[in-house]
């Protein structure tokens, strides 16, 4: 472990040196950090798996997926948390009478969030909630300026999240009106590297926005080889939990779920049975870390530890290399191999800037035999980190 400090801080000297870093934002004034709400329990819940992008037969451009179908694959993968989100424009806006009301939209483990991809002329985006809610209204504002917007999504108590935010369908909202932003769509990773720009870009605005999955998956297996269509090749490639989203709610509710997305407890895996991710801050370096991915402390200006770990499936002769990435700009690169692959590095957040750090992890990939050319569309991604957040102005 003291290895991997030594080698992470002489990479980060190196990559100081070498190039004039865009200078650390600065926290708003009368913001002082001292200030920061205390940070919650880091045992006191439950880790959750889940896919917060899947479209059933009542999106059209879906095939051979009925509700029951992406339900029976997430119950058999294990997954905790799944959100059925069809396009809402194909059925104007009546989500609630279409999926919802979908006599198989039920699971007895599987925490079903009630939802839809908001589809626009202006980019798509998932509404979630716990607990059926007013869709109606949200699509019916959806050509609005974005105020008014926001405030109808902060009465019908929604968590909003931009979906595949660069591309043909991009984001074209303002990233005030959301919560959490899809930074891995589908299984194929290498089309997300404009997504990671844009996430990097708001957290360095002082956007405490979360990352997030999804698979944005249309098509299941065909029963017969005679219902098999041109797209039903995407089934074995990109489907249920490709990727895979972790969230560390409270309890095992969709309360918790939706909660934790918001908060950011999250980390994001290519498929449900890759490890997870998970990352903390040990402030005083007693030894006991103090934060997760997603919590906001005060920069104290001394040294805090930092511990990358993978938990979960760890292939025989694995081996990993885990990519920090401090306000956007790369801060070192390492190994972690072994049972536990785990890494630490040490840094000192600026005590009068904000900053964070966030941890993206590539290696030897895991596969999912329910979907298996899925590992191929991933490469080496194994995983990624939201970010442990310093000085961030929690009334921005
Ligand atoms: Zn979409
Ligand atoms: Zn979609």
């Amino acid at each position: 472990m003291r290895t991997g400090i030594f080698v992470l801080g002489l990479v980060s000297a190196l990559a100081l040196a070498g190039c004039a870093a865009s200078p650390a934002p600065q926290t708003p004034a009368g913001k002082p950090g001292g200030s920061l709400p205390p940070i919650a329990s880091l045992t006191d819940g439950v880790w959750m798996k889940g896919d917060l992008h899947i479209h059933s037969r009542h999106s059209k451009d879906s095939s051979n997926n009925p509700v029951s179908k992406i339900v029976k694959l997430a119950e058999t993968v294990g997954m905790d948390f799944l959100c059925i989100c069809d396009h809402d424009n194909h059925v104007d806006g009546d989500v609630a009478h279409h999926t919802w009301a979908d006599p198989e939209f039920k699971s007895n483990s599987v925490l079903l969030l009630y939802g839809a991809e908001w589809t626009t002329h202006r980019g798509h985006g998932t509404a979630l909630s716990a607990r059926p809610y007013d869709h109606q209204r949200l699509y019916d504002v959806r050509d609005q300026r974005d105020v008014l917007i926001g405030k109808v999504k902060k009465e019908l108590g929604l968590h909003l999240s931009a979906n595949h935010p660069s591309g043909g369908d991009n984001f074209g909202f303002s990233y005030d009106i959301v919560d959490s932003i899809e930074v891995w769509n589908s299984a194929v990773w290498s089309r997300n590297a404009n997504a990671i720009i844009i996430w990097d870009d708001m957290l360095k605005s002082g956007r405490k926005l979360t990352g997030r999955g999804g698979s944005d998956s249309h098509h299941g297996y065909p029963d017969t080889p005679e219902q098999a269509v041109e797209l039903s090749r995407q089934a074995p490639a990109n489907n249920v939990g490709t990727p895979t989203t972790w969230v560390f709610g409270t309890s095992r509710s969709a309360d918790a779920v939706i909660a934790a997305l918001t908060n950011g407890r999250v980390s994001v895996s290519a498929n449900p049975y890759a490890p997870r991710v998970e990352f903390n801050a040990d402030l005083n370096q007693d030894g006991a870390m103090d934060m997760m991915m997603g919590d906001n402390a005060a920069a104290t200006g001394k040294p805090v530890a930092f511990r990358v770990r993978l938990v979960g499936n760890i292939p025989p002769g694995a081996s990993y290399t885990v990519s920090v990435v401090k306000d956007g700009a790369p801060f070192g690169a390492f190994p972690m191999t072994g049972a536990a692959p785990a890494a630490d590095f040490v840094d000192t957040p600026a005590s009068a800037a904000r900053s964070y750090y966030r941890v993206q992890v590539e290696g030897t990939q895991t596969p999912y035999p329910q979907v298996p050319e899925s590992a191929q569309r991933s490469g080496n991604m194994i995983g990624l980190s939201n970010p442990i957040y310093f000085n961030f102005d929690p009334n921005f």
